[in-house]
C-alpha cells in the first residue's frame, strides 16, 4: 500500500523513472525557505524567530517540477504547499512545464501563532497551489448535497497525541479533506517531501496508495514509525 524512501527526491526521481513508476497525484510541501533570506527578496531586517532547520534553507524549491511532473498521470493533480512569497515563482515554473494552475487552497489556522502582536497582523494563513496537465479530466469530488466547494479548509494545527517532533508538520484532518476532494480510492499519491509522512497517512487512511520520500534520517524515522500504525 505504500514505499517509502529515506532519499534526496532530487537523486530518487531517475529511480521511480526507470521502474516506469505510475503516479496519480503529487500532494507535497516542500521546504518554505522561510528560514532566512534568499535571492527571491531582500529585507533590512532579518526575521525573527524562524528557523526550522538548515533544510529551509538551501532548498531548491522549483528544479524537481520538471521531472516530477513527467512521472505525473495525464489526468493528475499537483497539490503544493508553499509560503506566499513563492506562489507566483511556483506557478511560473509549472507552466513552464505544462501544468495549469486552477486554484488556490487556504489553510485558515484556528489557534495561529502570535507573534509580535502590538505590531502585526497574527498570520493565520497558509497556501497551497493546485495545478493540472493541459487537457487533463481532473478530479474534483464536490459532494452532491452542498452548491460548491470553498477555497479555504479551516483546521487547527497539530495538537496533542498526533504531534511528532517535526517542526512543520502539518494537520492530518487538513490533509484528509484535501485527498477526498482530489483523488479517487486506490489512486497513488506521491508526497517528494513528506517530513514526517502526514501526506501518507492521510492517503492510507482513505484507501490510497502512498510513494513518500524524505532526506532527513530523523523526520524519515518519525514518518517510518507512523506508518507502522495506520
Ligand atoms: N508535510 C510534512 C509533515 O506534515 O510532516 C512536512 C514537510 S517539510 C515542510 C519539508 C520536508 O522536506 C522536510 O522534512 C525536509 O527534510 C524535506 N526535504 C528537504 N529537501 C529534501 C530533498 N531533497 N529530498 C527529500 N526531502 C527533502
Amino acid at each position: 500500500r505504500y514505499k517509502i524512501y529515506n532519499e534526496d527526491a532530487y537523486k530518487i526521481i531517475k529511480k521511480l523513472k526507470n521502474e516506469n513508476v505510475n503516479i496519480n497525484h503529487i500532494i507535497t510541501d516542500p521546504p518554505y525557505l522561510i528560514s532566512k533570506d534568499n535571492n527571491f527578496y531582500t529585507m533590512k531586517n532579518k526575521r525573527q524567530g524562524i528557523d526550522f532547520g538548515e533544510w529551509d534553507k538551501t532548498f531548491d524549491l522549483f528544479s524537481w517540477i520538471k521531472p516530477y511532473s513527467e512521472i505525473l498521470d495525464k489526468n493528475g493533480s499537483m497539490i503544493i504547499f508553499c509560503s506566499y512569497r513563492y506562489i507566483s515563482y511556483l506557478i511560473n515554473t509549472l507552466e513552464a512545464n505544462g501544468l495549469i494552475t486552477k486554484d488556490i487552497l487556504e489553510w485558515k489556522k484556528t489557534n495561529p501563532m502570535p507573534r509580535n502582536t502590538r505590531r502585526r497582523y497574527v498570520q493565520d494563513t497558509e497556501f497551497a497551489i493546485w495545478a493540472v496537465k493541459k487537457g487533463a479530466k481532473w478530479i474534483f469530488n464536490k459532494p452532491d448535497d452542498i452548491p460548491y466547494l470553498r477555497s479555504t479548509f479551516t483546521t487547527s494545527t497539530v495538537l496533542g497525541k498526533e504531534r511528532t517532533k517535526h517542526p512543520t508538520q502539518k494537520s492530518l484532518v487538513l490533509l484528509k479533506e484535501i485527498i477526498k476532494i482530489h483523488t479517487n480510492e486506490n489512486d497513488v499519491i506521491l508526497d517528494p517531501f513528506m517530513g514526517s509522512g502526514t501526506t501518507g497517512i492521510a492517503a492510507l487512511e482513505l484507501q490510497r496508495k502512498f510513494y513518500g520520500i524524505e532526506i532527513e534520517k530523523d523526520y524519515y524515522k518519525i514518518a517510518e514509525k507512523r506508518f507502522q500504525n495506520v
